[in-house]
């Protein structure tokens, strides 16, 4: 609970009408969109430039009050959740793009800039932004730095961190730091920007950021490939690497993602398959029609029944917002989801589905997998209901195992959605108890007093974390 003097202190800072203390606004971003954590939090601001947050964070450190930096919240780990109280920041005031340099091909925002207005603004002169997570149409640029997210072109294109040349940032202390830069290169001390890029708001907050663009490709094709068998599916993802072709999207559904997404977006996708491969390649188009002709080629090697190619952009179009919507439509059928992103080296995919199957089966849950399978970025994704405790202690269970596995085929417990507060009970799986020392080390020199988005990737003592 937050005095009345600290609430005069940051409403002096930001303005009155841009703090919300009302028990609507703190029940509103009491949540994200991950299942069954909720905490409220004491404050909900919006400052409007650099200069606030610094001002705000200053205050937030004297009085360790801890700060929750907050995007849209479609993170999927608890990631924005405010376990211990405190503020949470947003970034609805700043949100503009600042700059697109055609000289050095970059372009500078805000945090609060959603990912699909930066990509339609580089579309728009010909440029190229690649990073493109299914919630691109609300998530922001400062949530994908801050989890490092993938998305369907990452396979060719990388993730966010291969796009981020520079940041603004604001650490918690109230120091403002700039990193990297409008640079091709740039080795000068530790590499600041790839340590805030994926820390989750732990570290301090992005006020702003330089992003790359590259060359808009040429020309695209878009292809279906059905499968009876989901084995034959995984077999292709990785025939299609060991072959050499990297298509810019490699996408697996199996046939319960594939009916819920078909009932839900009437595309006509066709559901009496088991598993469908959606792929896309882009690039110059003699390499397009010659990859895509490979690609059907080896489909159909690795026991596809049927492969289409999209007949115009926008079927293209239909088919990949279709794949975007898949975790809206499984969410309609139950009243928790909770998906999760087991990745493994492609070469494993057959048998990460297999084993998800298996720990399914075995807990009997009901899992439907999705996901990057390009990247061996699996979503296996539980519909259940948080009400039921009996069946909730199960789906720990299973996912528990299926991380176990992930990490045992030579992978790891996230691929793209983070720690936060859902999987710090696991990331000892991934980067054992001297990886995690190492982290809290660096933590506690840039954080001491503990205040960024608390009880977020590991625990530091018992009483700070509360979880409902
Ligand atoms: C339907 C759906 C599809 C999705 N598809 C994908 C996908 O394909 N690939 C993928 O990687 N993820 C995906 N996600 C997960 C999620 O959308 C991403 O993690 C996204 O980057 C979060 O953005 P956000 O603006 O919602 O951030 P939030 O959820 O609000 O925040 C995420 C993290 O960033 C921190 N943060 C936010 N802004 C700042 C800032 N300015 N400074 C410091 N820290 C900050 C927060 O504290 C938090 O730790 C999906 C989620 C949904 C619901």
């Amino acid at each position: 609970m937050l005095s009345a003097a600290i609430i005069e202190e940051f409403a002096s800072i930001v303005g009155t009408e841009h703090i919300k203390v009302d028990d609507a606004s703190l029940l509103a971003y009491s949540y994200d969109s991950t299942a069954a954590c909720q905490a409220l939090p004491d404050a909900v601001i919006s400052p409007g430039n650099t200069e606030e947050v610094a001002k705000l964070a200053q205050v937030c450190n004297e009085h360790h009050i801890p700060i929750i930096p907050r995007g849209s919240g479609t993170n999927l780990c608890a990631g924005t959740t405010p376990l211990s109280g405190g503020i949470v920041l947003l970034f609805n005031r700043m949100n503009q793009i600042l700059e697109i340099d055609e000289k050095n091909l970059t372009m500078t925002v805000q945090p609060g800039v959603f990912t699909k207005t930066i990509f339609e603004a580089a579309d728009a002169i010909g440029l190229f932004y690649p990073p493109d997570p299914g919630s691109m149409h609300i998530s922001q640029i400062g949530g994908n730095i801050s989890e490092n997210s993938g998305g369907l072109r990452g396979l060719k294109y990388g993730v966010t961190n291969d796009y981020v040349l520079g940041l603004e940032v604001v650490l918690p202390h109230g120091e403002v730091i700039r990193t990297g830069g409008k640079l091709a290169k740039d080795v000068a001390g530790y590499n600041l920007t790839e340590l805030i890029i994926g820390s989750e708001g732990t570290l301090g907050i992005i006020t702003e950021a330089t992003l790359k663009l590259i060359p808009k490709p040429e020309a695209k094709k878009t292809m279906l490939a059905l499968y009876h068998d989901l084995k034959d599916a995984a077999k292709t993802v990785s025939s299609i690497i060991e072959n050499r072709i990297i298509p810019v999207t490699l996408e697996f559904l199996d046939q319960p993602t594939v009916k819920v997404v078909e009932e839900f977006a009437q595309i006509g996708l066709p559901t009496e398959a088991k598993a469908i491969l959606l792929i896309e390649q882009d690039g110059a188009e003699e390499v397009v029609e010659r990859d895509i002709e490979n690609i059907s080629q080896l489909c159909r090697q690795n026991g596809a029944f049927d492969v289409s190619i999209a007949k115009s952009e926008k079927e293209a179009e239909s088919l990949m917002t279709a794949r975007r919507a898949a975790l809206s439509a499984l969410s309609r059928l139950m009243p928790t989801t909770i998906l999760e992103d087991a990745t493994v080296p492609r070469s494993e995919i057959a048998k990460m589905v297999t084993a998800i199957n298996d720990i399914a089966k075995k807990y009997d849950v009901t899992i439907c997998t999705f996901g990057h399978a390009g990247d061996g970025n699996l979503h296996p994704t539980c519909l259940t209901d948080a009400r039921n405790q009996e069946e909730m202690e199960r789906v720990d269970k299973a996912f528990e195992e299926i991380f176990k596995k992930a990490v045992e085929l030579g992978g790891t417990i996230t691929g793209e959605h983070g720690i936060g507060a859902m999987k710090l009970p696991y990331l000892y799986l991934k980067a054992g108890e001297a990886g995690i020392d190492v982290m809290r080390q660096i933590k506690k020199a840039i954080d001491p007093n503990l205040i960024m988005n608390p009880g977020k990737m590991f625990h530091y003592s018992e009483t700070e974390v509360t979880t409902d």
